[in-house]
Protein backbone atom coordinates (compact mmCIF):
# COMPACT_ATOMS: atom_id res chain seq x y z
CA UNK A 1 0.00 0.00 0.00
CA UNK A 2 1.24 3.68 -0.64
CA UNK A 3 1.12 5.57 2.55
CA UNK A 4 1.05 9.14 1.17
CA UNK A 5 -1.92 11.40 0.22
CA UNK A 6 -0.83 11.65 -3.49
CA UNK A 7 -2.12 14.67 -5.80
CA UNK A 8 -2.23 15.06 -9.34
CA UNK A 9 -0.74 18.24 -10.67
CA UNK A 10 -1.07 17.59 -14.20
CA UNK A 11 -4.28 15.67 -15.48
CA UNK A 12 -5.89 16.53 -19.00
CA UNK A 13 -9.50 14.97 -18.15
CA UNK A 14 -10.36 13.89 -21.56
CA UNK A 15 -14.18 14.10 -22.50
CA UNK A 16 -14.72 13.06 -25.78
CA UNK A 17 -12.88 11.98 -28.84
CA UNK A 18 -10.91 15.52 -29.23
CA UNK A 19 -9.97 15.32 -25.81
CA UNK A 20 -8.52 11.95 -25.28
CA UNK A 21 -4.85 12.71 -25.98
CA UNK A 22 -3.98 9.00 -24.97
CA UNK A 23 -1.60 7.34 -28.05
CA UNK A 24 -3.21 4.36 -28.50
CA UNK A 25 -6.52 3.60 -27.06
CA UNK A 26 -9.88 5.14 -26.17
CA UNK A 27 -9.15 6.39 -22.62
CA UNK A 28 -12.76 5.61 -21.33
CA UNK A 29 -15.56 7.35 -19.43
CA UNK A 30 -14.13 9.88 -16.42
CA UNK A 31 -15.14 6.90 -14.23
CA UNK A 32 -12.62 4.61 -15.74
CA UNK A 33 -10.02 7.39 -15.71
CA UNK A 34 -10.68 8.80 -12.01
CA UNK A 35 -10.56 5.00 -11.36
CA UNK A 36 -6.91 4.06 -12.81
CA UNK A 37 -5.71 6.99 -11.31
CA UNK A 38 -6.48 5.67 -8.04
CA UNK A 39 -5.06 2.59 -9.05
CA UNK A 40 -1.99 3.91 -9.45
CA UNK A 41 -1.69 5.39 -5.85
CA UNK A 42 -3.59 9.29 -6.23
CA UNK A 43 -6.09 10.55 -3.87
CA UNK A 44 -7.38 13.79 -6.21
CA UNK A 45 -6.06 15.11 -9.13
CA UNK A 46 -6.31 18.64 -11.16
CA UNK A 47 -5.67 20.13 -14.79
CA UNK A 48 -7.64 21.09 -17.43
CA UNK A 49 -8.17 19.19 -20.61
CA UNK A 50 -6.63 19.84 -23.77
CA UNK A 51 -7.15 18.81 -27.48
CA UNK A 52 -5.30 20.22 -30.53
CA UNK A 53 -7.33 23.30 -32.29
CA UNK A 54 -6.32 25.99 -34.34
CA UNK A 55 -9.10 28.45 -32.75
CA UNK A 56 -10.86 31.01 -34.68
CA UNK A 57 -13.09 32.14 -31.60
CA UNK A 58 -12.57 31.55 -27.93
CA UNK A 59 -15.44 29.21 -27.91
CA UNK A 60 -13.51 26.11 -28.27
CA UNK A 61 -11.78 26.78 -24.95
CA UNK A 62 -14.76 28.04 -23.00
CA UNK A 63 -15.62 24.33 -23.86
CA UNK A 64 -12.69 22.85 -22.27
CA UNK A 65 -13.25 24.98 -19.30
CA UNK A 66 -17.38 23.91 -18.76
CA UNK A 67 -16.25 20.55 -19.11
CA UNK A 68 -14.06 21.18 -16.18
CA UNK A 69 -16.57 23.20 -13.79
CA UNK A 70 -19.20 20.65 -14.42
CA UNK A 71 -16.78 17.51 -13.59
CA UNK A 72 -15.57 19.64 -10.34
CA UNK A 73 -19.31 19.22 -9.29
CA UNK A 74 -19.78 15.80 -10.33
CA UNK A 75 -16.97 14.57 -8.57
CA UNK A 76 -15.58 17.19 -6.25
CA UNK A 77 -14.14 14.83 -3.89
CA UNK A 78 -11.29 14.05 -6.26
CA UNK A 79 -11.31 16.33 -9.25
CA UNK A 80 -9.18 20.11 -8.71
CA UNK A 81 -10.48 22.30 -11.41
CA UNK A 82 -8.47 23.94 -14.02
CA UNK A 83 -8.89 26.26 -16.88
CA UNK A 84 -7.27 27.06 -20.14
CA UNK A 85 -6.72 30.55 -21.43
CA UNK A 86 -5.08 31.60 -24.73
CA UNK A 87 -2.74 34.23 -25.89
CA UNK A 88 -3.90 35.04 -28.99
CA UNK A 89 -6.98 35.82 -26.96
CA UNK A 90 -6.33 38.08 -24.35
CA UNK A 91 -9.31 39.61 -23.39
CA UNK A 92 -11.30 36.69 -23.44
CA UNK A 93 -8.51 35.01 -21.23
CA UNK A 94 -9.00 37.82 -18.53
CA UNK A 95 -12.70 37.40 -18.71
CA UNK A 96 -12.22 33.90 -18.33
CA UNK A 97 -9.92 34.32 -15.15
CA UNK A 98 -12.20 36.56 -13.59
CA UNK A 99 -15.02 34.48 -13.98
CA UNK A 100 -13.44 30.99 -12.61
CA UNK A 101 -10.90 32.35 -10.40
CA UNK A 102 -13.13 34.57 -9.18
CA UNK A 103 -16.62 33.47 -8.94
CA UNK A 104 -15.95 30.04 -8.97
CA UNK A 105 -12.78 29.82 -6.97
CA UNK A 106 -10.74 27.84 -9.16
CA UNK A 107 -7.16 27.97 -8.60
CA UNK A 108 -4.96 26.03 -11.32
CA UNK A 109 -4.18 27.49 -14.87
CA UNK A 110 -3.12 24.56 -17.02
CA UNK A 111 -1.61 22.75 -18.35
CA UNK A 112 -1.10 25.59 -20.83
CA UNK A 113 0.02 23.15 -23.76
CA UNK A 114 1.00 25.87 -26.72
CA UNK A 115 2.09 23.97 -28.92
CA UNK A 116 -1.00 21.85 -29.18
CA UNK A 117 -3.34 24.63 -28.91
CA UNK A 118 -2.23 27.16 -31.57
CA UNK A 119 0.05 29.31 -29.74
CA UNK A 120 3.18 27.96 -29.85
CA UNK A 121 5.51 29.26 -27.21
CA UNK A 122 4.01 32.44 -26.60
CA UNK A 123 4.22 32.68 -22.84
CA UNK A 124 5.20 35.60 -21.94
CA UNK A 125 4.09 38.06 -24.92
CA UNK A 126 2.56 41.64 -24.12
CA UNK A 127 -0.96 39.49 -24.62
CA UNK A 128 0.14 36.68 -22.33
CA UNK A 129 1.59 38.74 -19.72
CA UNK A 130 -1.33 40.58 -19.33
CA UNK A 131 -3.39 37.53 -19.04
CA UNK A 132 -1.17 36.60 -16.48
CA UNK A 133 -1.16 39.89 -14.67
CA UNK A 134 -5.06 38.88 -14.19
CA UNK A 135 -4.48 35.45 -13.09
CA UNK A 136 -1.87 37.21 -10.25
CA UNK A 137 -5.06 39.50 -9.03
CA UNK A 138 -6.57 36.30 -8.29
CA UNK A 139 -3.42 34.31 -6.71
CA UNK A 140 -3.74 31.44 -9.28
CA UNK A 141 -1.56 29.10 -10.40
CA UNK A 142 0.00 28.50 -13.89
CA UNK A 143 1.31 25.47 -14.95
CA UNK A 144 2.79 26.07 -18.63
CA UNK A 145 4.57 23.97 -21.03
CA UNK A 146 7.73 25.79 -22.46
CA UNK A 147 11.18 24.25 -24.15
CA UNK A 148 12.46 27.44 -24.51
CA UNK A 149 14.49 28.47 -21.74
CA UNK A 150 14.42 32.16 -22.22
CA UNK A 151 10.97 32.34 -22.54
CA UNK A 152 10.26 30.57 -19.33
CA UNK A 153 13.16 32.82 -17.99
CA UNK A 154 11.60 36.20 -19.13
CA UNK A 155 8.12 35.10 -17.89
CA UNK A 156 9.50 34.11 -14.26
CA UNK A 157 11.34 37.50 -14.32
CA UNK A 158 8.38 39.69 -15.80
CA UNK A 159 6.00 38.79 -13.24
CA UNK A 160 7.96 37.53 -10.03
CA UNK A 161 4.87 37.25 -7.52
CA UNK A 162 2.79 34.78 -9.86
CA UNK A 163 2.91 31.34 -8.88
CA UNK A 164 4.44 29.02 -12.02
CA UNK A 165 5.11 25.82 -12.03
CA UNK A 166 6.71 24.20 -15.52
CA UNK A 167 5.51 21.12 -16.69
CA UNK A 168 8.36 17.84 -17.22
CA UNK A 169 11.75 17.89 -16.15
CA UNK A 170 12.83 17.46 -19.57
CA UNK A 171 14.20 15.05 -22.43
CA UNK A 172 17.61 14.24 -21.27
CA UNK A 173 20.30 15.52 -19.05
CA UNK A 174 21.81 18.66 -19.96
CA UNK A 175 18.02 19.81 -20.35
CA UNK A 176 17.11 18.85 -17.58
CA UNK A 177 19.99 20.54 -15.34
CA UNK A 178 19.08 23.37 -17.52
CA UNK A 179 15.62 23.33 -16.43
CA UNK A 180 16.29 22.83 -12.88
CA UNK A 181 19.09 25.53 -12.55
CA UNK A 182 15.95 27.95 -13.47
CA UNK A 183 13.28 26.48 -11.19
CA UNK A 184 16.61 27.39 -8.37
CA UNK A 185 17.23 30.77 -9.85
CA UNK A 186 13.61 31.76 -9.70
CA UNK A 187 11.50 32.02 -6.45
CA UNK A 188 8.48 31.80 -8.04
CA UNK A 189 9.32 28.89 -10.38
CA UNK A 190 8.32 25.28 -9.51
CA UNK A 191 8.56 22.12 -11.54
CA UNK A 192 6.16 19.29 -12.06
CA UNK A 193 7.69 15.72 -12.91
CA UNK A 194 5.59 14.34 -14.95
CA UNK A 195 6.11 13.97 -19.04
CA UNK A 196 9.30 13.03 -19.68
CA UNK A 197 9.62 12.19 -16.10
CA UNK A 198 12.01 10.74 -13.59
CA UNK A 199 12.87 7.74 -15.30
CA UNK A 200 16.49 8.14 -14.52
CA UNK A 201 16.83 6.98 -10.89
CA UNK A 202 17.97 9.90 -8.52
CA UNK A 203 16.21 12.35 -10.61
CA UNK A 204 14.12 13.86 -8.19
CA UNK A 205 16.59 13.77 -5.33
CA UNK A 206 18.81 15.71 -7.45
CA UNK A 207 16.02 18.46 -8.66
CA UNK A 208 15.54 18.49 -4.94
CA UNK A 209 19.16 19.30 -3.83
CA UNK A 210 19.48 21.60 -6.76
CA UNK A 211 15.76 23.88 -6.19
CA UNK A 212 14.84 22.94 -3.01
CA UNK A 213 12.02 20.31 -1.83
CA UNK A 214 9.67 22.93 -2.07
CA UNK A 215 9.76 23.71 -5.75
CA UNK A 216 9.00 19.90 -6.79
CA UNK A 217 5.69 19.34 -7.46
CA UNK A 218 3.98 15.79 -8.19
CA UNK A 219 2.42 15.38 -11.83
CA UNK A 220 1.60 12.86 -14.19
CA UNK A 221 0.04 13.80 -17.61
CA UNK A 222 -2.10 10.95 -17.75
CA UNK A 223 -3.81 10.01 -19.90
CA UNK A 224 -0.81 10.49 -22.24
CA UNK A 225 1.11 8.48 -19.02
CA UNK A 226 0.80 5.75 -17.02
CA UNK A 227 0.42 7.28 -13.93
CA UNK A 228 1.99 4.25 -11.40
CA UNK A 229 5.37 5.27 -13.30
CA UNK A 230 5.24 8.65 -11.70
CA UNK A 231 3.85 7.16 -8.04
CA UNK A 232 6.28 4.09 -7.84
CA UNK A 233 9.11 6.32 -9.24
CA UNK A 234 8.66 8.87 -6.59
CA UNK A 235 8.62 6.05 -4.07
CA UNK A 236 11.97 4.42 -5.07
CA UNK A 237 13.84 7.88 -4.82
CA UNK A 238 16.09 8.54 -1.72
CA UNK A 239 14.11 10.81 0.00
CA UNK A 240 12.95 11.70 3.39
CA UNK A 241 9.61 11.23 4.72
CA UNK A 242 9.20 14.92 4.91
CA UNK A 243 10.50 15.25 1.30
CA UNK A 244 8.28 12.52 -0.51
CA UNK A 245 5.11 14.30 1.59
CA UNK A 246 6.26 17.82 0.00
CA UNK A 247 6.37 16.36 -3.93
CA UNK A 248 3.31 14.17 -3.43
CA UNK A 249 0.56 16.89 -1.60
CA UNK A 250 1.98 19.44 0.36
CA UNK A 251 3.69 21.87 -1.83
CA UNK A 252 0.35 21.42 -4.68
CA UNK A 253 -1.96 22.54 -1.61
CA UNK A 254 0.66 25.39 -0.62
CA UNK A 255 0.39 26.71 -4.02
CA UNK A 256 -3.24 26.79 -4.58
CA UNK A 257 -3.82 28.68 -1.17
CA UNK A 258 -5.06 31.57 -1.47
ZN1 LIG B 1 0.27 17.68 -20.16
Amino acid sequence: MIDYNIIDCHFHPAFDSETDINWFASTGSIEHQINILRKAGISQACGAPVKNMNPISFKEISKLNEFSLALRDSHPDFYIPAIQIHPRFPDESCREIERYCGSHEVRWIGELVGYMMGYGAEYATNDALTIFRTALKYNAVVNFHCNELDIIEKLSKAIPDLKLVLAHPGAGKDDFLARIALVAKYPNLHLDISGSGIDRLGMVRKAIDVAGMNKIIFGTDYPVNNPAVYTHGTLLEDLTHEERTAVFSTNFLHLIQR
